[in-house]
């Protein structure tokens, strides 16, 4: 994308210059090695848009790689020239032709590209590809095994620092469920009580061997308009299923005063722990989901009780743009995260920059997240995408005169290194 203000070159290429922090990223190892071409164009996000612009039916047709290419084409083809347009089908063509030097889908391109796919389980290659984007160091959401993290075993991808997954903790339901959490302890838990000293401990080693953060993406399965129960509530739901293994309390009624109450017994180990949150918020992977559920607008009674916690609120909370602008705004403790977003849609991640820096402190904003898991290719062009929506949106408000080229300069490092360096303390 080019925008189309005086400045735009010279600040993309500044961009291009500046080392990113990749706030967010699902990458447990390094891989994959694609094997199928359609695969390798298609899998990830942007299967979501094809099988949006297409149908379950010939989803299954396109991912059942004992039929030829020849055979799947008519099926991706009309799927493609219906959706070949969104933030994801730019990830796309991006990857096509940095790495397999194609301009356009089609057969003949597929077919070339099935001689060359990439190998992403060669660390080189994989951290060949990091270094091309300029991705200096990328916070790994990897649901690690954690017993690995105990005995000092788990190897991480490179330039990762861990991240603390906290959905799995507070979305306990029945007794094997609490028993499969604390199992890397190499105990039985028999009250909340053990069970939050059990979690503290899990969370503690995983700080040590330098986790920076927690995150939550509860948002994909209950409303994040957590409340503030009692201990009591929660006690009795968990002492309920605790005496007798074969109960689960019931989605989303009977579980939510335990799940509430831990959710915030976490913000406390979050702050005595001094690591900030990330949040989920907005858009989610996949398709047919209930976005009501996911608005940042849900969480302002967390942000305003636990004000000693540093939340990180991801995805620019897509498409309540509105909302958690006013959020940052409002809320010393919440940072806006654009990770995802920029490919979600990119011109409301371009607006969006726009908007914030005309109401956000600047110094609030992490600007890049690749949010896959392995795949680098495609982080590579979300990194590229990222840099073109930050100088669009920064070249557009210098030509309107609302700051200068080298303030512009400024406000783009923060936005792709510096605040989530300093936000993180990374150390960089
Ligand atoms: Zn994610």
């Amino acid at each position: 994308m080019k925008g189309t203000a005086s400045f735009f070159q010279e600040l993309r290429d500044y961009c291009e210059s500046v080392a990113l922090v990749d706030c967010h990223d699902h990458s447990g190892a390094c891989g994959p090695k694609y094997t199928d071409a359609i695969a390798a164009i298609k899998s990830g996000y942007f299967n979501s848009d094809v099988l949006s612009a297409s149908s379950d039916a010939d989803i299954a047709i396109l991912d059942d790689t004992s039929r030829s290419l020849d055979e799947r084409w008519p099926i991706l083809e009309r799927a493609w020239k219906r959706t070949c347009h969104t933030g994801y089908a730019q990830v796309t063509r991006r990857v096509l032709k940095k790495f397999y030097d194609e301009d356009e889908l089609t057969l003949e391109a597929l077919e070339r590209v099935q001689e060359k796919l990439l190998d992403l389980t060669d660390e080189a290659v994989y951290d060949g590809i990091l270094e091309q984007a300029k991705i200096a160091v990328r916070l790994g959401d990897v649901w690690p095994d954690v017993k690995k993290i105990i005995d000092g075993t788990l190897k991480l991808t490179p330039r990762t620092r861990l991240v603390i997954s906290l959905p799995g903790y507070h979305g306990i339901r029945g007794y094997d469920g609490v028993q499969g959490m604390v199992a890397p302890l190499g105990r039985t838990v028999t009250s909340l009580d053990e069970y939050l000293a059990a979690c503290r401990e899990i969370f503690e080693v995983q700080k040590k061997f330098g986790a920076v953060a927690f995150k939550d993406q509860s948002a994909y399965s209950r409303a994040i308009d957590y409340g503030n129960p009692t201990r009591a509530a929660a006690e009795e739901v968990f002492n309920w299923f605790m005496e007798d293994p074969r109960r689960n309390a019931g989605y989303p009624d009977q579980i939510r005063p335990l799940d509430d109450f831990l959710f915030h017994e976490f913000m406390r180990m979050a702050r005595d722990m001094d690591l900030p949150v990330q949040i989920h918020t907005g858009h989610m992977a996949g398709v047919r989901n209930d976005i009501v559920k996911t608005n940042a607008a849900g969480l302002t009674k967390i942000l305003e009780l636990h004000r000693d916690v540093r939340f990180d609120i991801f995805h620019a909370n897509w498409p309540y743009s509105a909302d958690l602008l006013y959020l940052a705004k409002n809320f010393p403790n919440v940072t806006i995260d654009f990770c995802w977003a920029n490919i979600i849609d990119p011109i409301y991640c371009q607006n969006m920059f726009k908007q914030a820096l005309s109401c956000v402190p600047h110094g609030k904003i992490h600007g890049y997240g690749s949010d896959f898991g392995g795949s680098v290719d495609r982080a590579w062009a979300h990194a590229q995408i990222a840099r073109d929506n930050i100088a669009i949106a920064l070249s557009d408000m210098i030509d309107i005169g609302y700051l200068g080229l080298d303030d512009a300069k400024e406000v783009a490092r923060g936005w792709l290194f510096e605040n989530a360096n300093a936000f993180f303390r990374l150390g960089l």
